[in-house]
């Protein structure tokens, strides 16, 4: 499985697991959607759903993720990811460092 495949895939088991059956917050709901987002920009990225070809465009996955990032940098690194491992078999400090790779300047090739 590809890098950013198995990124997904770990990211979606901690949205099923760890978050949806044992988060306990008041701002479940609104972080729940933040989740989702996230979810559907590294989707995009993963299978290379573009509107254009320019990775730096504003429509690109890397644009999306990143913009995501800047948005809600404490809730999703701190809130959703935090920790070291959860119940994915994809470590979630592997899902941060692979997120952490599209802050800043363009995300490089997988
Ligand atoms: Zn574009």
């Amino acid at each position: 499985m590809e890098n950013s495949q198995l990124m997904l895939r770990g990211l979606i088991e901690v949205y099923e697991n760890d978050f949806m059956h044992g988060y306990e917050g008041e701002r479940k709901e609104e972080l729940r959607l933040v989740f989702l987002e996230l979810i559907v920009a590294v989707t995009r990225y993963a299978n290379n759903y573009r509107y254009c070809s320019n990775p730096e465009c504003l429509c690109s996955p890397e644009s999306h993720i990143r913009n995501m990032i800047s948005r809600n940098r404490s809730d999703i690194y701190n809130e959703l990811l935090g920790g070291y491992l959860g119940l994915s078999e994809v470590p979630v400090f592997k899902i941060r460092d692979f997120l952490k790779g599209f802050e800043g300047e363009l995300a490089s090739e997988q």
